[in-house]
């Protein structure tokens, strides 16, 4: 089985492996985006949080 669902960011359907887990992040084929699984059943995608790269020595 699949995963299906689309990029909050441009509609674009977006399928992944059975083997997905739950916070892996996956970059949508179309625009980009770097995305984040936030639900598996019902199977969700959320664009992903913008890291910054502070980590405050
Ligand atoms: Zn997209």
């Amino acid at each position: 089985m699949n995963y299906e669902s689309f990029c909050p960011v441009c509609d674009a359907q977006v399928k992944l492996g059975a083997n997905t887990v739950l916070d892996e992040l996956v970059e949508c084929s179309d625009c980009g985006s770097e995305l984040v699984v936030t639900c598996l059943d019902p199977f969700r995608v959320d664009e992903a949080p913008q890291v910054e790269e502070d980590w405050g020595q």
